[in-house]
């Protein structure tokens, strides 16, 4: 037979690399892990069973893969993949993107008693305060919007805590404390079996105000059926986006999320002012004029 065996998979977009059996033959032509990730292919010249690479831990697809149930199939010819497609095992993949998910992502939340306390055990396991003495240490403040921007969490549950029978949505300082509270709890719950959940979980408490938009985000974007890869510090080396997701020929389409500044807690939110598509608008067209976009 020779080395001279057509491919088993091909894929339409020109990638630099082919995936290649130790004997040298051409298993897939126009290799990228992305499109054809955790698959075996045996060699028709060596009979060796090579392995793809497996996806990592957090790491997504595009939303649009042929799926094979596990077993082994035979092909006559080279099979061609469509850009846009990709063609992996349906099991493992599913187990794989299934943890990616967000959770609770229409956001039905249990009573005000039960979110403060997942708060608080969120922090108990992941902050590395102490923190009955921290939640002490900012009820102390003079200023509670010094306090709510140096440490919102704290801040948050700790207002909430002394101020119990009389929470209402009635001032600035409630209303932050309560929008602290939720967005914490809500990006909690959407990510807690996420595989990176404990590097999220040092986001959410050492970036806390970023960490709001930036994880909320992919829960709305998922609703409309876009699966994003979240891209946490430890995952990546040099400058980080906030979260992408993969495009048709596996590359990365990155996000950067922004607040707008009236939606600022604490400095600059003002109960009353809240008519979100004008604070938006207004955001966009800054942000237009300020980067010259035509
Ligand atoms: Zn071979």
């Amino acid at each position: 037979m020779g080395m001279h065996a057509k491919p088993v998979l091909r894929s339409a977009i020109a990638y630099p690399l082919n995936f290649t059996c130790s004997c040298g033959q051409v298993l897939i032509e126009n290799y990228n892990k992305y499109i054809f990730p955790s698959i075996g292919i045996r060699c028709s010249v060596c009979f060796s069973v090579q392995y793809t690479d497996i996806l990592e831990s957090g790491e997504t697809i595009n939303n649009t893969i042929l799926k094979f149930s596990s077993g082994e199939y035979g092909f006559g010819e080279t099979i061609e993949i469509p850009p846009g497609v990709s063609i992996t095992g349906d099991q493992q993949f599913a187990d794989h993107q299934t943890l990616l998910r967000p959770r609770n992502a229409k956001r039905s939340f249990p009573s005000m008693h039960v979110i403060v306390e997942g708060v608080i055990e969120f922090l108990q396991k992941f902050s590395k305060k102490n923190v009955s003495a921290e939640l002490i240490k900012v009820g102390k403040y003079g200023n509670w919007r010094l306090a709510a921007r140096e440490n919102p969490i704290y801040w948050s549950i700790s207002h909430y805590k002394r101020n119990i029978s009389q929470i209402f949505i009635n001032s600035d300082e409630n209303l932050a404390a309560i929008s602290i509270i939720f967005s914490t709890y809500g990006n909690i719950s959407c990510w807690r079996d996420h595989p990176l959940f404990n590097e999220i979980a040092k986001e959410i408490i050492g970036h806390q105000f970023h960490s709001f938009i930036n994880f909320c985000a992919p829960c709305i974007l998922y609703k409309n059926n876009l699966l994003c890869e979240l891209e946490v510090r430890s995952s990546v080396r040099g400058p980080k986006t906030d979260f992408f997701v993969r495009t048709a020929n596996g590359a990365k389409l990155p996000f950067e999320v922004k607040t707008p500044e009236a939606l600022q807690i604490p400095h600059n939110l003002k109960v009353g002012i809240l008519e979100g598509k004008n604070i938006i608008q207004a955001a966009i067209s800054k942000s237009k004029r300020k980067n010259k976009y035509t």
